[in-house]
């Protein structure tokens, strides 16, 4: 949490979801009145986490030396989604039920048994125009705002099904400025969860930020955003289908107007199934 802090994601030490005691690795992933009931849900937990003496690195230190891979894999693996629906809470205020959480858990080890199998994106030409997804599919734009000059970054989310109907609009007032990378990185990471909140299951993300694409497409989490890239790489399980694209700025319009609108109206707000009149005109401009 001490990193967090220092990547200036947030200024506040207690936790986030039970606000009882202050945020410490072992407490947001161990002990909070939140995250024993998930470590409970694991039948074979090797750990007796209904009376947690270890710290986490202790744990692992155990299981790594006594216990099967198996065991480490599953031991990490609902660490991550508890870290998961913590950033849920913290960014979107909204929390998964303990049983959600060790299902996404068990998603992510079993995703890593099958992770030689996953085939790479191949780099694309930049479309010459903004394209409808194909059917059956939605797409996706993203764009973050951020200045030099100070003030709030936000980001904006704009969906259409492959008719170009759009089918939801969002933006959103962060609460503070971040750096173009980090904005645009939230900007993709609010665009999945977007996406997730409406339960479509094969998606095409776009964004006009090629470095966070690539950083995706990549799988690199060792970058200054790289926990965001990681809650994004994880909610990307969720989806049956859910890529990764590049686009150029001309074509990322609408996105980029969102995300202003948040900015200078300092509010975040949302439309489901119908286009925001501000944006209308640049969405007709997309079909053209
Ligand atoms: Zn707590």
């Amino acid at each position: 949490m001490e990193a967090i802090c220092s990547w200036k994601i947030s200024n506040n030490w207690s936790c986030p979801i039970c606000k009882k005691a202050l945020e410490s690795i072992n407490h947001a992933l161990l002990c909070c009145d939140f995250s024993s009931p998930v470590w409970n849900l694991w039948p074979e937990n090797p750990l007796n986490t209904r009376e947690i003496r270890w710290s986490f690195i202790d744990s692992a230190m155990f299981l790594l030396s006594h216990h099967p891979q198996h065991d480490l894999e599953y031991f990490f693996g609902i660490a991550w989604a508890i870290w998961y629906n913590r950033n849920k809470v913290v960014h979107e205020g909204n929390c998964l039920s303990h049983q959600q959480v060790w299902q996404i858990a068990k998603n992510v080890v079993e995703d890593s048994y099958n992770a030689a199998d996953w085939d790479f994106p191949q780099l694309r030409p930049l479309p010459t125009k903004w394209n409808l997804p194909p059917p059956g599919f939605f797409k996706v734009n993203v764009d973050g705002a951020t200045s030099n000059l100070g003030g709030n970054s936000s980001v904006g989310a704009i969906i259409r099904d492959y008719t170009g109907q759009v089918i939801a609009a969002s933006c959103k007032i962060l609460k503070a400025g971040y750096s173009a990378d980090l904005v645009e990185t939230l900007a993709l990471l609010h665009g999945v969860m977007l996406a997730q909140e409406l339960h479509l299951s094969r998606v095409l993300m776009e964004s006009n930020a090629l470095a966070v694409i690539q950083a995706v497409n990549d799988k690199c989490t060792g970058c200054s955003s790289g926990h965001i890239i990681q809650v994004i790489l994880q909610s990307r399980n969720s989806f049956e289908s859910c890529t990764f694209q590049h686009t150029s700025r001309q074509f990322n319009q609408v996105a980029h107007e969102l995300a202003h609108y948040a900015r200078r109206a300092e509010c975040s707000q949302d439309w489901r199934g119908v286009t925001p009149p501000f944006i209308a005109a640049l969405v007709q401009a997309d079909q053209l």
